[in-house]
Parts: structure tokens; sequence; C-alpha cells
């Protein structure tokens, strides 16, 4: 059995533990610079704010309904992330970290009742955290991945599923018929790893809901689609047959994670494997032509080593300037394994992840203008720029920080060149010493 555990509407979740006034209200978070949204309440979610919808088409929203923006705050969220994924890594031998606010949970020899361990993750990560999460359990991953959707869906909206699957849904415990229902009554393009474009053309040939999907014919769906919608097929129907590595990516994150064969306790390693995953996840970056704006790394030891002493840290690396540059990259995401390690550990697991995704182009503009005066040719500028990034690197490291930067960035105000407008951002509550909330009592 798998469990799936994921907090709910994370980013958001993430600002109410600190600002309970916004519990209730309408509240999105807003990429880097405040284009657009990338987490929202269940409260905006029904004002009908969509996800990635620009700020500005909704901005009127803030008048008429009370709608908040904030400022994305990736050094607080993955603070909080670490700390739920610690507490949850205590319930099973195995913790694959998903994104930055799921994880699976492989409960293999794992006793007892599913659903008063489902219902005891979500007590204590509330408890200790203060993060609302839903958890699925299920034969395979997909089911699991469902059993969350059917266990978050069941609880916002009273009445799609059973009352008594919301919050925790064990999909081990139902009928065969029941199950069914389940699938009958959720659409296709709710199944992980199904896009939009997908779903469209599995609706074009008569299947609308997960049920359809099961029931259909597996060999000429991997004729018309791909081994990839096979596996999920056969996910579905309780067959378990999906790897880490061919698992469909996070939205709007990357993430390389990987358990250790042994435990690894010196800093030469750890920085070589953050270095690996750096680049990997810098490659599928560029493969969806995206730029990331921070780096969050993390680094645990095992809560079932129980004599180790236990460190599980995490660092949150801004980057100023969104990239794709596999050596910023790099350069990141070793400088925070610097600063994770500490000597002493039995560390078995670490994780490169990149957050605060954005399409390529949007940083382009600034970097154009710069650009273009060392090459005429402007169809060639893309290619090169790897190169100006380097040099520019280099620059910077023989004659110290923002030495050298991009003309345009330069009179943003800020000595470092780049910074992202951030101008609805909360304080960094656990992470600065200078910034941490104060009680009135
Ligand atoms: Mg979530």
């Amino acid at each position: 059995m798998f469990a799936l555990v994921d907090v709910n509407n994370m980013y958001v979740s993430c600002e109410r533990v600190f600002r309970p006034t916004l519990v209730g209200r309408p509240v999105v978070v807003l990429s880097n610079n405040d284009g657009c949204a990338i987490a929202r309440s269940n409260e905006a979610k029904d004002l009908g704010v969509k996800m990635a919808q620009p700020w500005f088409q909704v901005r009127h929203l803030g008048r008429e309904a009370g709608l908040i923006a904030l400022s994305a705050n990736f050094e607080l969220y993955g603070d909080m992330s670490s700390r739920m994924m610690t507490l949850v890594a205590q319930y099973a031998p195995r913790q694959e970290i998903y994104s930055i606010d799921e994880c699976f949970l492989d409960l293999t020899g794992v006793q007892g009742d599913l659903v008063a361990i489902g219902r005891d993750i979500r007590a204590t990560v509330l408890q200790w955290t203060g993060l609302p999460t839903s958890v699925g359990f299920a034969p395979t991953k997909t089911l699991a991945k469902l059993a969350n959707h059917v266990a978050k869906t069941a609880d916002r909206k009273p009445g799609t599923y059973p009352r008594q699957l919301a919050q925790v849904c064990n999909f081990g415990e139902l009928s065969r018929l029941d199950l069914e229902r389940v699938m009958q009554a959720t659409e296709v393009g709710d199944i992980w790893g199904v896009g939009k474009k997908i779903s469209a053309r599995l609706n074009e040939g008569g299947i609308h809901t997960v049920l359809d999907l099961v029931n259909a014919d597996v060999a000429t769906l991997r004729k018309q689609f791909s081994v990839v919608l096979e596996k999920t097929v056969l996910e579905l129907r309780g067959t378990s047959c999906l790897d880490v590595d061919d698992a469909p990516a996070a939205n709007q994150q990357i993430m390389c994670s990987r358990s250790f064969g042994e435990p690894v306790t010196d800093l030469r390693s750890l920085v070589e494997v953050a270095s690996r995953f750096a680049s990997r996840v810098a490659e599928k970056l560029r493969q969806q032509q995206s730029v990331a704006a921070a780096v969050h790394v993390f680094i645990r030891t095992s809560p079932f080593r129980k004599n180790d002493r236990q460190h599980s840290p995490s660092l949150t690396m801004p980057l100023g300037r969104p990239t794709a540059d596999t050596r910023l990259l790099i350069s990141a995401a070793s400088r925070a394994m610097e600063h994770l390690y500490r000597p002493g550990f039995n560390y078995v697991k670490a994780g490169v992840m990149l957050v605060d995704l954005q399409p390529e182009g949007h940083e382009q503009g600034e970097l154009d203008l710069f650009a273009g005066t060392l090459r005429t040719d402007q169809s060639a500028v893309r290619p090169d720029r790897p190169r100006l990034m380097g040099a520019l690197d280099a620059l910077n490291r023989r004659f110290g920080r923002g030495a050298v930067t991009v003309a345009s960035a330069a009179h943003e105000g800020s000595s470092s060149g780049y910074t992202a407008k951030q101008e609805r951002r909360s304080p960094r509550y656990t992470t600065r010493l200078d910034e941490i909330p104060i009680a009135w009592a």
C-alpha cells in the first residue's frame, strides 16, 4: 500500500499559519515579480480565479470581493515543507518526496488501521506546523493520488463523494462497487499525469470518467497514446508499475531526490550529489522552456535508524534573476548543501527542487538589451546566453558579487542588480531572526 500526503493549498496555508486573519478569506499567492496566481485558497477558487491566471485580470476582485494577493515567499514555504516532511517521514520506512508539499509513503510492513494512521498524520502535521493536509491510501501510486484527490474534494465540495471519504480516504477498504462509483464520479482529467490535451483526446474517443478509462482496452490506448498512459491504466486497475523516474512531473516544480544505498557522511559526496541533481533538474527545466527563480535543497537522516542523531535541514536559495543555466543552478545547490551540512550525521537522502518556475521568455526583455550589443544578430542571442551568464559569473567571482550586472537591472535600486518585484511578500518568519513573528500579550 501507498499513502499520498498532500498539503491543501500549500502556499496559502503557510501564509495563514502566521496570519490567521487570512483564514476564510479569498487569498492568492503570486509568482515571481507578482505576475500570476500560483496558489489559491478555496475561497479564491470559488471566486473563479484560475491557476496561473495573470494578476491584472483578477485585480478588480480585490475591490469587489476582498481578494488578497501576496508575493511568493519561497523561503517560508521551503522551510515549512521541510518541517512537514520530517513529521510525515516517521510514519513509514520509505518516504518519497514528490513535490514541495506532497510525499508518498510506502506502507509495506506497516501494521494497523490505515485510516487511523492517516488521521494521526493529519492531526500531527496540523498541530505541529499548522498546515492542513489530505491523505489518500491505495495499492498503487496513481490510485493513491486519486484517493488523495477524493479526500480533498469530498472535504471541499460536499456532495461530490461520500462524506466519510473526506480528509482521509482509503481505497483499500472500499468495496469494488463503491470504488467504481468513485471512479464514475471523477473526470478522466483529474488522473495524475493525464493533462488537458490527453483528456480532450480521450473525451473525443468517448472516455470521460476514470471508470471509462479503467475499462478501456490497454493495447488500443498504447497504440493511440503512449506506454505511459498504458501504465496509468494498469496502475488504476491496481497493478503497481510506476517508477519515480517515469512519474509525471509536479505542477510548477521540478524535483530530483534519491535515497542513498548507504548513509553518506562527508560534505564532498553531498556536494557532488547536489551538483548532479541540479544539472538533472536544469535539463528538465530547459526541456519545458522554463526558468526558475529559486532552488530548494534538502538532506535528511533516517528516523528509523534509532541510534543516529537526527538532522534534516533544508534551504531555499533565491536566484535573484530567474535562470535555466546549469552552472548557476549547480552553484546555488552546492552552496546550499555546504550551508546545510553538519559533520557527524548519517544522511540517507537528498533532494534538489526548482521552484518559482516561469516561462523562459519572461526574463528575456532585460537581457536582450545587453546581449544585442554583443551580437548584432538577434536570433543568435539565445544560444549564447549561457556564455554571457558564465562571463558575468566569472567577473563577479573575481571582482566581488554585483561588480558586473545587466545594465537595465542596475537601476532597479539594488546594489546586487536585479531584485524581483515582491511588494506583497510576508516576513520569512521561520528562517530569519529579524523577521520572527511578534506576539503581543
Ligand atoms: Mg497540495
